[in-house]
C-alpha cells in the first residue's frame, strides 16, 4: 500500500483517479482549493478511512509525507482558466515548483497532468511527442498553454538537475461523468444543452476537430505511466486517437439523447485549435496502453450521469 497525493483531487479527472487508487488498495490524500472542483465529486469517498481531503492552494508550499504525487491541480476548461488567467499560470508554474520541491525532498515519483495544448494549433497532424508545438505566447489561451509548457520544463529540469523520477502525461480531450454542468467544455455543454432542450452551441462552423477519450481509459493510462519503468519520463500522449469534427459530435449527442434541440452557431473563440488528434504509438510501446471505450459508449454513460444530476423538468 502506498500513500498517494493527488492535487486537483476534487476535480473531474482527480476524483476518478482518487477512486481508482483507493480501489487498488492505496491510501489517498486529495488536495484541492475547489476552484473548479467540488466536494460532491468525492463525497462518496469521504467515509473511507484510507482517504483524506485537504483544502489547499498549490501555489503555496505544502509539507506532507507521501510515496507518490499526481499533479492535476489546474482548471482545464477554457472558460474557467481564462476567468483568472494570472492564477492559472501561477497554478501551473508555482504549483509545479512546490510539488517538485516536495517530491525532491522525499525522492519520490511525480506525475504531471500536462496537455495536448502544449502543441497549440498544430501544423503536424496527428501530434507526436517530438513536435514542439505552435503556441501563441500572448493570447487568451496562453495562461494555460504556456503555464503547462513551463511546468513541463520544470519537470525535466528537476529530472536533469536532481535526478528526480518524473512522469509527464500529455492528456488529450477527456470526458465523462463528474464533469461540472457549467464546466464549459464541449462534451458537457452539448449534453446539458440537449437534455434541457436548449440550442447546441457549435463555435465557428463546427469543422474543427478533437479526439475524445473516456475518463476510465484516461485514468488507466495515467496509472500505467506512473507505474512504468523509472527510465520512462515521457512526455507521453494519452488520449483516444479517433478524431471527430465538432459538428459530428453535436449530431451524435442529439441522436443519443433523442433531443429536439437544434444546433446554433456561435463565434469561434480566439486561438481555438483547428485540429487535434494524438499519435499514441509511444503509450502503446512503453505502457502497453490503448483506449477501449468508443465515443458512443462513453457518451451514453456520460448522458446517463447528466440525466441523474440535472434538475427534472
Ligand atoms: P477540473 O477543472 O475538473 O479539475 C481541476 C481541479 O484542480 C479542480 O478540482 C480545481 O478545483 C483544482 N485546482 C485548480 N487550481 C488549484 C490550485 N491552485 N490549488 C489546488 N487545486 C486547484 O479539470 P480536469 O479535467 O479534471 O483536469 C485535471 C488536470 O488534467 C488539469 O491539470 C488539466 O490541465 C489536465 N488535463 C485535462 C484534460 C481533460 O480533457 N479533462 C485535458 C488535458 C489536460
Ligand atoms: N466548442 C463548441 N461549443 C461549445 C464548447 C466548445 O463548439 O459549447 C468547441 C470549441 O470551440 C473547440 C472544441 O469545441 O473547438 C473543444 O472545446 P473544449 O472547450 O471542450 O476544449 P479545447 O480542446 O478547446 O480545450
Amino acid at each position: 500500500m502506498k500513500r498517494i497525493l493527488v492535487t486537483g483531487g476534487a476535480g473531474f479527472l482527480g476524483s476518478h483517479l482518487c477512486e481508482k487508487l483507493l480501489q487498488n488498495g492505496n491510501e489517498v490524500i486529495a488536495v484541492d482549493n475547489f476552484y473548479t472542483g467540488s466536494k460532491a465529486n468525492i463525497a462518496h469517498l469521504m467515509g473511507e478511512f484510507r482517504f483524506e481531503l485537504i483544502r489547499h492552494d498549490v501555489t503555496f508550499p505544502l509539507y506532507l509525507e507521501v510515496d507518490e504525487i499526481y499533479n492535476l491541480a489546474c482548471p482545464a476548461s477554457p472558460v474557467h482558466y481564462q476567468n483568472d488567467p494570472v492564477q492559472t499560470t501561477k497554478t501551473s508554474v508555482h504549483g509545479a515548483i512546490n510539488l517538485l520541491g516536495l517530491a525532491k525532498r522525499l525522492n519520490i515519483r511525480i506525475l504531471q497532468a500536462s496537455t495536448s495544448e502544449v502543441y497549440g494549433d498544430p501544423d503536424i497532424h496527428p501530434q507526436t511527442e517530438d513536435y514542439w508545438g505552435n503556441v501563441n505566447p500572448i493570447g487568451v489561451r496562453s495562461c494555460y498553454d504556456e503555464g503547462k509548457r513551463c511546468a513541463e520544463t520544470l519537470f525535466f529540469d528537476y529530472h536533469r538537475q536532481h535526478n528526480l523520477p518524473i512522469k509527464v502525461a500529455r492528456i488529450f480531450n477527456t470526458y465523462g461523468p463528474r464533469m461540472h454542468p457549467n464546466d464549459g467544455r464541449v462534451v458537457s455543454n452539448f449534453i446539458v444543452q440537449a437534455l434541457s432542450g436548449k440550442g447546441i452551441t457549435v463555435y465557428g462552423d463546427g469543422s474543427q476537430t478533437r479526439s475524445f477519450c473516456y475518463v476510465d481509459d484516461m485514468i488507466d493510462g495515467l496509472i500505467g505511466l506512473m507505474n512504468s519503468e523509472t527510465s520512462v519520463t515521457g512526455p507521453v500522449n494519452i488520449g483516444n486517437p479517433v478524431e471527430f469534427t465538432i459538428s459530428t459530435l453535436a449530431e451524435k449527442v442529439i441522436e443519443l439523447t433523442a433531443s429536439k434541440s437544434k444546433v446554433i452557431f456561435k463565434p469561434l473563440p480566439f486561438d481555438d485549435p483547428k485540429q487535434r488528434q494524438p499519435n499514441i504509438q509511444l503509450a502503446g510501446d512503453l505502457l502497453d496502453w490503448k483506449p477501449a471505450i468508443e465515443l458512443e459508449q462513453g457518451l451514453v454513460k456520460t448522458i446517463e450521469y447528466f440525466k441523474q444530476i440535472l434538475p427534472k423538468e
